[in-house]
């Protein structure tokens, strides 16, 4: 299905390709490894895990292959992410050459900070266009007892780094845990404040990986505004039409922040998302069971051509609303247990590319 892109950054194409509900393929997420140094309770609650194997890892040269077919087919914002994006050795290598595709209209990393002190400079140099920091608390106990890690400092001179490096719309992600941390809204947006960043908080998703999940720990959307009104006054929405996952909103002293409310308000209908893990599987939501395999294609010498009428027709086909079908199960617990995901690990937010 083709349709006219309704949206003014579809302007790279008067003609869009689209998924069955008219989303266009526009937004991709790239794995670059599925490791991570921190174990982030809501994420990674294990401490080992089954590991992709390194040999099935694609090159810098197959990544940036696969995306140049994403980008002739109308992809413009490219996100690297994993796993921890900046394990995977001379990343700038990566952005330099992703730097290099005029299509890409924005080029994004997500990161947890604790190496961007020590990798920032070289990322901004290569010509990475913005950064994402996930930062879920200011306390560096309640750091250590949520990620099983003593590197929140390190965090936070990775977000000073971001700052003084001047990344623009530099934002900062907090996943939001009942009884956890929810009584830090209002000092993650003055700490964001500080560093010139809007933070988006995030409401704890039943992802697979996420074993620890359950509906209780769930801070939702409507209780953040609520504890945020009482503390700063009215809160005006943004109302921006966008298919960006965040909802903005601006407080009375002008400080705007984001909230993803993917648990309780699902946006699939603007969803322009989708995956690729390190690997080379893509995936066209965050809570599908199988991926397409474009690795064995690449390396089975299809052309780009061919690679590229796959993606085209599977995006044709698209039909996933993952987030809301998770929404209105009636009984809603853990999405996959830990032997599922031991069998297999692409199920797993790390190797999908969160
Ligand atoms: N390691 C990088 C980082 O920490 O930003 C990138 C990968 S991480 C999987 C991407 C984002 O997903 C982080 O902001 C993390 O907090 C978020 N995330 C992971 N598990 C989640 C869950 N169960 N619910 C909501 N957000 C989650």
């Amino acid at each position: 299905m083709e349709s006219q892109a309704n949206s003014p950054r579809g302007a790279f194409s008067a003609i869009a390709l689209v998924d069955r509900f008219d989303r266009p393929l526009r937004s991709l997420r790239v794995s670059v490894t599925d490791r991570c140094n921190l174990r982030c309770n809501y994420c990674m609650p294990q401490e080992d895990y089954v590991w992709l194997p390194r040999q099935e890892l694609l090159t810098f040269e197959e990544i940036a292959r696969l995306v140049e077919v994403f980008t002739s087919l109308g992809v413009e914002d490219v996100r690297l992410t994993g796993g921890e994006p900046l394990l995977r050795r001379d990343l700038p290598q990566l952005v330099r050459m992703l730097a290099g595709n005029p299509r890409i209209r924005d080029l994004a990393l997500t990161t947890n900070g604790v190496l961007f002190g020590e990798q920032g400079k070289a990322l901004r140099d290569a010509g990475l266009h913005r950064v994402t920091l996930s930062l879920d608390t200011l306390r560096p106990e309640r750091f250590a007892a949520l990620t099983g890690r003593d590197t929140h400092a390190q965090v936070l001179a990775g977000i000073e780094s971001a700052y003084r490096l001047s990344f623009p719309r530099l934002k900062l992600d907090s996943v939001i845990l009942r009884g956890i941390n929810d009584d830090e809204l209002a000092d993650l947006i003055e700490y964001g404040r500080s560093v010139g960043a809007e933070v988006r908080f995030i409401e704890y998703m039943d992802v697979g990986g996420a074993t620890n999940w359950s509906l209780g720990k769930v801070f939702p959307r409507t209780e953040m505004l609520e504890r945020l009104t009482k503390r700063y006054g009215a809160i005006t929405p943004l109302n921006e039409n966008s298919s960006a996952p965040a909802e903005r909103f601006r407080l009375p002293d002008g400080a705007v922040f984001g909230i993803i409310a993917s648990t309780t308000t699902p946006f699939c209908r603007s969803c322009d998302r989708s995956r690729l893990t390190a690997d080379g599987l893509w995936y066209l939501c965050l809570y599908a069971q199988t991926g397409i395999d474009l690795r064995r294609m690449l390396r089975g010498g299809a052309p780009a051509e061919e690679i590229a009428e796959c993606v085209a027709s599977v995006w044709r086909a698209r039909s996933d609303r993952g987030a809301e079908l998770r929404a209105a199960t009636g009984k809603r617990g853990v999405l996959v247990g830990i032997e599922q995901l031991r069998q297999d690990p692409h199920l797993e937010m790390h190797t999908r590319g969160g």
